[in-house]
């Protein structure tokens, strides 16, 4: 993946050791296999002395990290280990899975300044027959325990997560409890996927396959309803004045820089657009204070300190 200077993807593991029905990477891929602490504390070093300032750390399923290689899930001490990396401003993880997300990792993240207290946790759905059906390990209880203690114990959380619409035999009332769902949680930022089939998987051979109108029909009606969401979310921000990492200029108007702050992962969320600054460059971090919330992207102006 070519990443700018100033932000990197570093791969924490490879495989994966679920087996949710939908998804082929576990037979591309094989079973879940972690780099050793040494070695991705190696490449993050690499990285920092190299100029980059934000590490996004991956794998299929990160809080899964370490299981394989040290008995149990290792994530905390692996993020404690990279605070201490000089140079490293932001430590972001993605794809955390929600089964392993354990009350250690809870308080690592809210303890340490360095990690971007944003959670980017796949869920899939929202109802137990489409969840159980999916295969994956958590219900809905589970899921909903796991997002009141992120939030009582981090504030400030930002919370992605991604769902499928028109899983194999999704019926129209399981759709409707996914939407009240969203409805309800008001995730920060939210991706939403028409169920594909998958060659080789156990969802692709299952009866129900959801007509292609159908579940466009979802996908439209929940990407609506979460722009809303995000529209409100973004509103309520203005005024706060967040620290924003400079991805590039605006290439009409000279004087509008833009980046992201912790609130926005690369590539996948939106954008700040920094009104009156002529000085910044790409990778340069700044003070920027929030004037307007938009469904997407924000725009806000650059402030001193
Ligand atoms: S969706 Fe993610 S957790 Fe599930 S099998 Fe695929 S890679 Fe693993």
């Amino acid at each position: 993946m070519t990443t700018p200077a100033y932000t990197a993807y570093v791969k924490i593991a490879e495989g994966c050791d679920h087996r949710c029905a939908f998804c082929a990477i576990p037979l591309i891929r094989g079973r879940y296999r972690s780099r050793t602490l040494e070695d991705i504390r190696a490449e993050v070093e690499r990285l920092a002395a190299a100029g980059v300032k934000e590490i996004n750390l991956i794998a299929q399923d990160s809080t899964n990290y370490g299981r394989d290689l040290y008995g149990a899930p290792t994530l905390s001490r692996l993020l404690r280990m990279l605070c201490q990396v000089e140079g490293v401003r932001w430590l972001r993880i993605l794809y955390a899975y929600p089964r392993f997300f354990t009350d250690e990792l809870i308080e690592t993240i809210a303890a340490e300044p360095k990690i971007c207290k944003y959670i980017d946790l796949p869920l899939q759905h929202a109802h137990d027959a489409v969840l159980r059906s999916m295969r994956r390990a958590d219900d809905r209880a589970m899921i909903e325990a796991l997002l009141d203690k992120i939030r009582a114990r981090i504030p400030e959380a930002v919370i992605r997560s991604t769902f499928i619409v028109g899983f194999p035999g999704e019926t129209d009332a399981q759709y409707q409890t996914l939407r009240r769902f969203l409805e309800k949680q008001r995730f920060d930022q939210v991706g939403v996927f028409t169920y594909s089939q998958e060659e080789g998987t156990p969802a692709a051979a299952m009866g129900g396959q959801v007509a292609e109108d159908v579940m466009q029909e979802r996908y439209h009606d929940l990407m609506s309803l979460q722009s809303k969401i995000s529209e409100e979310t973004n509103h309520s921000l203005e005024g706060r004045v967040l620290e924003v990492l400079v991805e590039g200029r605006d290439e009409e108007q000279e004087n509008i820089a833009y980046g992201r702050s912790y609130r926005e992962a690369p590539e996948v969320d939106g954008q700040i657009y920094i009104e009156g600054d002529t000085g910044s460059r790409p990778g340069d971090m700044v003070k920027v204070r929030i004037l307007q919330g938009f469904a997407y992207d924000i725009v806000g102006e650059r402030v001193e300190g």
